[in-house]
């Protein structure tokens, strides 16, 4: 069994979401580049080189993309052989990725955006609590990823219990019409996150799973779902909604597609969609 410190989690964690909210990983800078050198609309290409600078001027002052630093979401795989050290004066993992959390949203000023209940709306203060979700494996790695996920983005989110007779032709104009319902308002271009199959409570952890791939590019391992996601980007940037809403072919820079079994009366869809401040990383100890 392989012991783990909970400090050096907790000062990892805490640096993963500084950094997270400050810098764009490279391959999405990567992918804004090619995008705009791509572009014939001169305004989208405008648009996409303002972004790029947005994201320059965050890197080098060290400030956020973006004014909402989001709801904090960590996905934890965590392996079964580790004993974790409680040397940092938490009861365990869960109170450690909260406080690594909770340390570097106050310490870097940036904005809480969570609030108590969802109809007497009281901010908690620290943008607590995190949404953790786990899932545990052999072996004694911990793997932590992080997603900061802006509001307006977040809010675009849907999900539909379709028939199992639906075709896949149907489902992807599903996905296509939910993109342009969302128009302006997740900020593109962005990353589409779409869940299929599993059931109503786990199509959505699906979706927003699948905006953690990396690299942006990467396509599902299974051609079948690849060739789907290749074609949905395609319709996607078909729909002229471009960058920021104001037109152009950049809607959106990946769309990232996971399936799961589910039960054969079912045929869940969802779609998590995020913005260009797509801020995701990992840390694996
Ligand atoms: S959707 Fe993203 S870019 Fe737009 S305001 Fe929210 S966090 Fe910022």
């Amino acid at each position: 069994m392989r012991r783990l410190s909970l400090s050096l989690v907790e000062s990892q964690v805490k640096s993963l979401v500084e950094r997270c909210c400050v810098d764009l990983s490279a391959d999405l800078l990567d992918g804004l580049e090619k995008r705009r050198g791509g572009e014939p609309c001169p305004w989208a290409e405008n648009t996409l080189a303002s972004l790029l600078e947005n994201a320059r001027v965050a890197s080098r002052e060290r400030i956020p993309l973006c004014q909402d630093t989001g709801m904090a979401v960590f996905f934890v795989l965590l392996g079964d052989d580790l004993l974790f050290e409680r040397d940092n004066g938490t009861k365990g993992l869960e109170e450690t990725l909260q406080r690594a959390m909770r340390d570097a949203y106050r310490e870097s000023s940036f904005r809480t955006s969570m609030v108590m209940d969802p109809l007497r709306r009281k901010n908690t203060g620290d943008n607590s609590p995190a949404f953790v979700h786990w899932e545990f494996l052999p072996g004694d790695s911990l793997t932590i990823s992080f997603i900061a996920k802006g509001g307006g983005a977040e809010n675009m989110s849907r999900l539909k219990m379709f028939t199992p007779a639906c075709s896949a032709e149907e489902i992807e104009a599903w996905i296509v019409e939910t993109v342009v319902q969302a128009g302006s308002n997740p900020c593109p271009p962005t990353v589409v996150g779409v869940g299929l199959g599993g059931n109503f409570d786990t199509v959505s952890w699906l979706a927003k799973r699948a905006l953690l791939r990396t690299p942006l590019e990467a396509a599902n391992l299974d051609p079948f779902y690849g060739g789907m996601e290749e074609r949905l980007l395609k319709k996607i940037n078909g729909t002229g909604i471009g960058p920021q809403g104001l037109g152009g072919e950049t809607t959106s820079l990946a769309v990232h597609v996971e399936a799961a079994p589910c039960h054969m009366a079912t045929l869940p869809a969802a779609v998590n969609i995020n913005c260009h401040a797509h801020r995701v990383g990992r840390v694996v100890l």
